[in-house]
């Protein structure tokens, strides 16, 4: 199928929510890594299911159940498509976080042994350490640091060489760092770390909404991302396990449809994916994430990439002389911008920034270890996403010089 080329008018038209005022200015949004704004046709979903599809899936014959179910079923193949898949490698979650945290307590608590290491890169989100933290607290496992080069925000593949060793069970390392936009060369620490036996956690949280992801080119292990940085709700994410990884692993939580048979004498589980979505699912979510990865697939994806790259260049050009701002980790073609000014707190810039209509992120971004690899105790984000515009790029440019002079 061919898209029509990338159109900017076409697509802020399908986001209402960026038609609104924010202190009496319009609305500039630059804080879509946090989260995305929602296209019309995801609305849509939800509401078209909330008012004449809603059912529980999975359970009982009735026609409503056995549509909710066929379409909640299409949904998975959807996001099994989307991120190359094949379809029983994909649980339903509530988000990234949740599905690391499954990979935790279900494949890693079994796993691991005192002594085993799980290496984790410096650059990651707080979802991608904390579960490890706890499973190795849980197992006597340790945690072991791959550092990155502060001054490029980069991980080097030589530390991870010499990091990497038999003792290595595990690496987690994400795809695309949430706050400098930094690509990691999962590929290679796929390679490297399967020729000694460890298994690999890819955070995509930040990657699916950049890249084609293929989870099975790539030879990821275990991959996970959440809806809502995707165009999608929140609440909907999901986990990407291998199948035959995922079929020995013991179910997470215990509840409804996870079982072939329950008594008081013991029960037995069924098969994945169903082992681990024990409860009844965010149906609607599920379906919503899907007609978002179909909106986005419809979409020319390079023509927004290069839309992005270009609000990205535009906007380092537009700060990069300001007195006392460093930018952090630039990395060109990235979606984000981070930067700190000195002798002023980020939260100061950011509260200024909204108060003209222009929503940042501000903050340690759920990435502390990073803060203190670089030395600083927060900065400011600016992220980018395919409806943003060159004037939003301007306005949120005069607004930090503002903000600036002000301070
Ligand atoms: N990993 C990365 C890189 C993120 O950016 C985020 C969210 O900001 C997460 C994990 C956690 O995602 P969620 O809060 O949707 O579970």
């Amino acid at each position: 199928m061919t898209n029509s080329p990338f159109n900017i008018d076409a697509i802020r038209r399908d986001f209402p929510s960026l038609d609104q005022h924010v202190h009496g200015q319009p609305l500039v949004y630059l804080d879509s890594a946090a989260t995305s704004q929602k296209p019309l046709p995801v609305i849509q979903c939800i509401t078209d299911y909330y008012s004449g599809a809603n059912a529980n899936v999975h359970r009982g014959s009735h026609s409503l159940t056995a549509s909710a179910t066929n379409r909640f079923e299409a949904a998975r193949q959807t996001v099994a498509d989307f991120i190359g898949a094949s379809v029983n490698g994909i649980v339903w979650t509530r988000g990234a976080t949740e599905a690391l945290n499954l990979i935790a307590q279900s494949y890693a608590r079994q796993m691991l042994k005192e002594g085993d290491e799980i290496l984790i890169s410096e650059m990651e989100h707080h979802a991608n350490i904390v579960p490890w933290q706890i499973v190795a607290e849980q197992t006597g496992a340790k945690i072991v640091k791959w550092p990155l080069d502060p001054t490029r925000c980069q991980l080097d593949m030589s530390v991870f060489d010499s990091l990497l060793t038999s003792r290595t069970k595990l690496v987690a390392v994400a795809h695309i760092s949430n706050v400098t936009g930094t690509r990691n060369p999962v590929e290679t620490v796929i390679e490297k770390a399967h020729a000694l036996g460890a298994v690999v956690v890819v955070d995509g949280a930040q990657a699916v909404v950049h890249e084609s992801v293929n989870v099975e080119k790539m030879d990821a292990d275990f991959y996970v991302f959440s809806g809502h940085k995707l165009f999608a709700p929140a609440g909907i994410g999901a986990l990407y396990g291998k199948p035959d990884i995922l079929e020995k692993m013991p179910p997470w939580h215990g509840g409804g449809k996870m079982v072939d048979n329950v008594s008081f004498e013991g029960t037995t589980y069924t098969t994945s994916p169903a082992k681990f979505e024990a409860g009844t699912p965010n149906v609607a979510g599920a379906l919503a994430l899907a007609e978002a990865i179909n909106w986005f697939n419809s979409i020319d994806r390079n023509g927004a990439e290069q839309h992005v790259a270009s609000l990205q260049a535009e906007l380092v050009e537009g700060i990069r002389n300001i007195e006392d701002l460093s930018i952090i980790g630039l990395q060109q073609g990235a979606s984000v911008v981070a930067f700190h000014i000195d002798g002023v707190h980020h939260s100061d810039i950011a509260t200024l920034l909204d108060q003209q209509g222009i929503a940042v992120r501000s903050g340690q971004h759920c990435a502390h270890p990073l803060m203190d690899a670089l030395g600083i105790n927060g900065c400011v984000r600016v992220s980018i996403a395919i409806y943003n515009t060159s004037d939003d790029i301007k306005r949120c440019v005069s607004a930090i010089q503002k903000a600036c002079d002000l301070l």
